[in-house]
């Protein structure tokens, strides 16, 4: 007598992109090494940048960029609504990222400067993270995001886990892999007030953290300023660092 099993059911995941340069999604497809055993357990049911297929409804839904347009905003509550778990991918969507630095200007000279003459076809809002809009369940931080802190939320999605969220700072990872400070090698670093989860990548090939993940919980940006401003950039200087992707989250404590 034979048996039979039940066909196992696939979780159904989705991508969509908002204001962003894609490079979130480009880098998932790099995943050469682990997609064959990511797909034994989801069916991919949209995915513009690989697929031409559309789905009415998925359990997660990975969305990379900003919301950044009156457009933005209906189709991530479109989503939302279709969505049983939406994850952010990346700074843009995350926590505003690069696009946020926008919200500096007025809105109004923003549309100028790249639109011109047609700036009305193009109605615009400041840029926002996308919990700004809707829930947000998960956020997968980096410019580009992580590729094993997808891997690692993506594992625990799929066994219906809660991911886990780094807080402490780059700084920790940076000691733990015993890399020599960059600031005792004359370089300014954001690394005590950025949010870990990279493994201190940046500091760890020479080159100083900018900040991409955001920062960590109740960072003390005024010590951080103070320690930039000693090691030689002027507060100016200093506050434009930290801005370059915390425009959104602290515009007027950085400015
Ligand atoms: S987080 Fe960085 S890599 Fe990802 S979409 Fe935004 S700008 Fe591109
Ligand atoms: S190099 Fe940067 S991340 Fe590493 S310990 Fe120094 S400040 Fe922290
Ligand atoms: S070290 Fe800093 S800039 Fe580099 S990936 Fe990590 S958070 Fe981003």
């Amino acid at each position: 007598m034979t048996t039979q099993t039940a066909p196992k059911t696939k979780i159904k995941i989705a991508y969509f992109d908002f204001t962003s340069c894609e490079g979130c999604q480009l880098n998932k497809l790099n995943l050469e090494n682990h997609i064959l055993d990511l797909l034994e357990h989801v069916e991919i049911v949209e995915f513009r940048e690989a697929m031409d297929d559309k789905a009415d409804s998925y359990d997660v839904a990975f969305i990379e960029g900003s919301i950044s347009t009156p457009t933005c905003v209906e189709r991530i509550h479109d989503i939302r609504r279709r969505a049983k778990i939406l994850v952010a991918l990346g700074s843009c969507a995350s926590i505003g990222g690069i696009n946020a630095m926008k919200n500096l200007q007025p809105i109004e000279d923003v549309r100028e400067i790249v639109y011109g003459e047609d700036k009305y076809l193009f109605p615009t809002l400041p840029a926002m993270p996308l919990s700004a809009i809707v829930k947000v369940d998960y956020e997968i931080h980096g410019c580009p995001m992580s590729i094993p802190e997808f891997l690692q939320v993506f594992k625990a999605l799929a066994m219906g886990k809660a991911p886990i969220k780094p807080d402490s700072p780059v700084c920790v990872e940076c000691k733990l892999r015993e890399n020599e400070c960059l600031f005792d090698r004359g370089m300014v670093c954001l690394g005590p007030i950025t949010r870990s989860g990279c493994d201190a990548i940046c500091p760890s090939f020479g080159q100083f953290c900018t900040g991409c993940r955001g920062l960590v919980p109740n960072p003390n940006k005024n010590a951080m300023l103070d320690i930039l401003t000693d090691h030689g950039l002027s507060l100016q200087e200093a506050e434009k660092r930290l801005l370059l992707f915390n425009s959104y989250q602290h515009p007027d404590t950085f400015k």
